[in-house]
């Protein structure tokens, strides 16, 4: 997340369009409801209308499934496009013009672009530090036993990560701006509590992780010691989500520009590589997490049709059954394959070639079809009732979105299980039924909590953001996002909450924002009661967090035998001043 300088050119943009006009002509009507409107959410698979719209905010929420933001937010994700790109629609559709100079998005030129220089420079000391053969004979070693050549070695970046505790630590000891960098990005890590450094991957053999525009995201380390982890991964990061990025996309660009007709999901980075060695580019693979709806977002937008590709075994199935659910809710296909004689793709590819392969994935299997087979097995076995045999497949094709196909699957459930295809549907419809309800339960009636409302107020009245009191909130806020919030609005003063929830890059974040714009709470309108509003949350903030202390010094005390006298009256000092602080606070 990082301010945004240019903000208040995206604040005039968007004080002179509508986002309620925007959607009633791209997407569906927006319906007045209390002071606001709804619409159907575009995001998910909607029923009713879930989105709340405020026009006069311009901020859109979605209490199900999380989407808000405001009018450019909507428009990049609605229409999937860059940030140039939907200021330019904004610019059509509005008839307004836009100076050139505000095209440059901010991911662009500010932290992003730093931190994927940084992972680029990190990948090229890996990759020395693998080609420096002499001493690394065992990553290599490894790399050849698993079937690499020396041009996928070449072509992947692969790289080694020394045996050391601060080779990259040395690099960046010394620079504030890049040890900062190094730090977010988890390649190094510091140790408790001091100014310490070590480095995160040691002794393993690095995969970087590119996005489709071939930028460097993090990296994943394989062990070639005898570490427990097999594998870890670069840390979470502004560039880096294990739930979007999807290993295997860097390479998309070798299909030269030739939309596959189905993508296959295999189950580790050696599979993707090793069919990339054979020529096959449209493959991908999570990293180490069951697929989720921003992984199916991504395979949508290059294929409707998908060939799971894992392991034969139970755990494998188990997985690629744990997939149907995101695909199905984007209207993908799913197919499955699995090889004769439990090979993985790459050994049964090194025995067959890729010719014959490719004849073999033409004739996988509907996942339909495999699952229905699945639950029959458990049924037999009695490991599931036939109630739940009906549970669990009404669970997942409730989510398939085409009528056709959907009544298909029915059709082959009910001949498979003898049970009348009306008795299926009305299950469906009932599911469904919940489903509206406890949607419309999603209608924000939850408690907000102390911070919540204090970053409420700040968010929507301006004259309410006394600095001194955005400094103690910094200083007394439990949660990180909330303090980042602050520092923003810090920064920003004059910001309208749109332009706050505009300036933040992490869409987590954002969505919690708008999510406490449009939960309901009474804001006094006069100032000073707002005033006390906010000091009343501070002294709930400040009681709360005295006691926690308080219970785990008490907790401390209550381990006898464990303290010598000294802690113990040191403890017991401590406690003391507490109470005597609760007694000022009340
Ligand atoms: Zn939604």
């Amino acid at each position: 997340m990082s301010p945004n300088d240019s903000y208040q050119d995206k604040e005039d943009i968007l004080s002179k369009t509508s986002i309620k006009e925007y959607i009633d002509k791209n997407w569906s009507e927006c319906k007045k409801s209390g002071s606001g409107y709804k619409v159907l959410c575009p995001f998910h698979d909607d029923k009713s209308p879930s989105m709340h719209i405020n026009d006069e905010k311009g901020l859109y929420h979605c209490f199900v499934c999380k989407a808000g933001g405001n009018l450019v937010q909507f428009i990049k994700e609605f229409k999937n496009l860059t940030y140039p790109e939907t200021i330019e629609e904004i610019s059509n559709f509005f008839n307004i013009k836009i100076p050139k100079r505000n095209y440059k998005p901010v991911g662009e030129i500010g932290l992003d672009k730093k931190m994927f220089d940084f992972n680029k420079k990190i990948s090229l000391y890996f990759k020395r530090c693998l080609s420096d053969e002499q001493a690394n004979l065992k990553p290599i070693k490894y790399l050849k036993s698993r079937g690499f050549s020396s041009q996928d070695i070449e072509e992947n970046s692969l790289g080694f990560a020394p045996d050391s505790w601060d080779s990259i630590t040395k690099m960046v000891q010394d620079k504030k701006e890049l040890l900062n960098i190094a730090l977010s990005l988890g390649l190094i890590i510091k140790k408790d509590g001091k100014e310490d450094f070590f480095d995160f991957f040691r002794n393993r053999i690095i995969f970087p992780i590119k996005n489709r525009q071939g930028n460097i995201l993090g990296f994943a380390g394989r062990t070639i010691g005898d570490d427990k982890a097999k594998y870890i991964n670069s840390k979470e990061s502004e560039i880096f989500s294990k739930r979007k990025v999807l290993y295997g996309l860097g390479n998309f660009n070798k299909l030269n520009g030739r939309k596959p007709k189905y993508i296959f999901i295999v189950e580790g980075y050696t599979d993707v590589l090793m069919m990339n060695h054979f020529g096959l580019y449209n493959v991908v693979a999570t990293m180490g997490t069951a697929l989720t709806l921003e992984h199916a977002n991504e395979i949508k937008k290059i294929s409707n049709k998908v060939i799971i590709c894992y392991d034969s075994d139970a755990a494998g199935i188990d997985s690629s059954f744990k997939n149907i659910d995101p695909l199905f809710q984007f209207g993908i296909e799913i197919f499955t394959l699995r090889l004769e004689d439990g090979l993985d793709p790459c050994s049964y590819l090194e025995k067959f070639g890729m010719d014959n392969f490719i004849q073999r994935a033409k004739k996988s299997n509907l996942i339909i079809d495999e699952y229905i087979n699945y639950l029959k097995d458990k049924l037999i076995e009695k490991d599931l009732s036939i109630n739940e045999v009906v549970d669990n497949f009404v669970s997942k094709i409730r989510f398939v979105q085409d009528y056709i196909q959907r009544d298909e699957f029915i059709n082959k459930f009910s001949s498979s299980f003898s049970i009348s295809k009306r008795k299926i549907e009305s299950i469906i419809d009932k599911e469904f039924v919940k489903s509206e309800i406890s949607s419309q339960k999603h209608n924000s009636n939850r408690l907000l909590g102390p911070e919540d409302i204090i970053l409420k107020v700040f968010l929507e009245f301006i004259d309410s953001r006394d600095i001194g009191i955005m400094n103690k909130c910094s200083k007394i806020f439990n949660n990180i996002f909330h303090k980042e919030i602050i520092d923003i609005i810090k920064i920003n003063p004059e910001a309208e909450a749109s332009g706050v929830i505009g300036s933040i890059e992490e869409d987590a974040t954002s969505s919690m924002l708008s999510d406490l714009v449009f939960t309901p709470f009474d804001i006094p309108n006069d100032r000073q009661l707002r005033g006390k509003l906010i000091l009343d949350c501070i002294k709930r903030i400040e009681l709360d967090s005295i006691k926690d202390l308080k219970r785990l010094i008490n907790l401390r005390l209550s381990k006898d035998g464990e303290l010598t006298d000294k802690d113990e009256k040191e403890l017991l000092n401590e406690l003391k001043d507490l109470i005597d602080r609760e007694k000022q606070l009340q």
